[in-house]
């Protein structure tokens, strides 16, 4: 996923710090359990869901609005808060709908402030316990970027991607993309009047999470309109108020939906690129035998509102011996000849049981070498919360870690509670 884009030094890159916290969040037994929340609906959603609680045709769009407004200007947790909204109508809604979020089963604070947080989504039926998924934040100096998901797992199978190994796979309902950023602002006391914890580095400017990068797990475009829904709730001026332009969305390259995204979703576009010939992408990127990379980059030439000020962003993951010779940093500049173009060089995150390997920090710098003297950019991603697995490609590690150590620890009789306030350092 996406780190600001600082140049890491060889000891930044190498090191791989413990974890200095890891906090266990009380779930508490949710009050309307089995009922829907408002939290994540779209403008359309809260309409129709007003609609359905009786509120009168010719008052939805006011209502429609002064709720919006409550839930993602303010982050109203409870109807009482919305004194604007006449009560018999408040305890109308509160006999329908709750404000609920995710439950936030663990948070994870990184040495270096980033922060990951595990979500169990509501059940959607008898058969589901309910997803669980992983959101990291990354403070900057300047900014705060929210590292979103947009599916349960990923059907594509990069060789590199541990997501990917994953087998459970869904698509995030557009309600359970927007709650990621509602829970991030929650944790964050990102809310008007709220106080911020002070434990940790956190960004400087009036919000806490002023960036959304869609770098999680998942493949967006496979989501496309839930991902575009949702990013439409989170670009409302009335109410969470991140403009497209800081919102990232990365593609492994799903070539046909990429012309729709720049007009239907309007945010930048991140590629993961990763190999410069295609029998190497073939293998790397597997969707690569269905768009090659010609394809993507005519796409990309395409995309609406490309300019110079507003680049697409190519992803390079760094593997040693792979993709890191100097031929294939000629071949990168070559390709994107004439492109409103930047290149982000990420250091591979190994993962338990991956071929590969991170190139050298000599390599890498070689390789960045090659691109700056081409006219670009080139800067390196610093790996970010590798002590808590939160960096590129190792979400979801940790929860199967976590669902063993419990299955071992119920069957020694110890409670959940150790579980999540165990360190981590031992199988880090
Ligand atoms: N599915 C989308 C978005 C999620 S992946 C996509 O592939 O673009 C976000 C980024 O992390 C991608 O550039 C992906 O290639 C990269 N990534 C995945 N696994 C990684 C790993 N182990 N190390 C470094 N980057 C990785
Ligand atoms: Fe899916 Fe992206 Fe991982 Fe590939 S890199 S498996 S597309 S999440």
């Amino acid at each position: 996923m996406q780190a600001p884009t600082i140049s890491a030094t060889a000891e930044q890159a190498s090191a791989a710090p413990d974890a200095i916290e890891k906090t266990p969040v009380a779930s508490p037994a949710a009050p309307g359990a089995g009922m829907r929340s408002l939290v994540g609906l779209t403008r359309a959603g809260l309409s129709a869901a007003l609609a359905e609680a009786d509120v009168p045709e010719r008052e939805l769009r006011m209502r429609v609005a002064q709720i919006h407004h409550w839930i993602y200007h303010r982050g109203a947790k409870d109807f009482s808060e919305m004194l604007n909204v006449s009560k018999h109508l408040r305890a109308r809604l509160e006999q329908a709908y709750t404000l609920a979020r995710p439950e936030v089963v663990s948070e994870q604070i990184s040495r270096d402030g980033t922060r990951k947080w595990l979500m169990r989504m509501p059940s959607t039926g008898p058969h589901d316990k309910g997803a669980e998924i992983e959101t990291v934040y990354i403070p900057d100096s300047s900014r705060g970027t929210l590292c979103i998901s947009s599916q349960v797992g990923c059907t594509l199978n990069c060789s590199f991607c541990h997501t990917g190994t994953q087998k459970l796979v869904r698509n995030l309902t557009s309600a359970e993309i927007v709650a990621q950023l509602m829970v991030a602002r929650d944790q964050l006391g990102d809310w008007p009047g709220q106080e911020r914890p002070v434990d940790n580095l956190l960004p400087s400017g009036e919000r806490a999470v002023s960036n959304i990068v869609l770098m999680g797990m998942g493949e967006p475009l496979y989501n496309f309109e839930n991902v575009r829904d949702a990013m439409e709730v989170a670009a409302d001026g009335d109410g969470l108020t991140i403009s497209r332009r800081r919102i990232t969305l990365s593609t492994s390259g799903v070539v046909p939906e990429i012309r729709r995204a720049g007009e239907e979703i309007g945010s930048m576009l991140a590629i993961s690129l990763h190999a410069v010939r295609n029998d190497l992408r073939d293998e790397l990127v597997p969707l690569n035998k269905k768009y090659p990379i010609h394809e993507l980059l005519d796409a990309c030439r395409n995309y609406p509102g490309i300019s110079n000020a507003r680049r697409v962003t190519f992803e390079y993951v760094m593997l040693d011996g792979i993709n890191d010779s100097d031929a294939d940093a000629r071949e990168l500049v070559r390709l994107l000849r004439g492109m409103p173009a930047k290149i982000n060089l990420i250091p591979f995150n190994p993962w338990p049981g991956t071929k590969y390997k991170c190139s050298d920090w000599e390599r890498i710098e070689r390789f960045s070498e090659i691109i700056f003297r081409a006219g670009y950019a080139s800067p390196v991603r610093t790996p970010r919360g590798r002590d808590i697995l939160a960096a590129c490609g190792q979400l979801k590690s940790e929860t199967e870690k976590l669902r063993a150590r419990a299955r071992l620890m119920q069957e020694s009789g110890i409670g959940a509670e150790g579980i999540y306030g165990a360190s981590s350092s031992d199988d880090d």
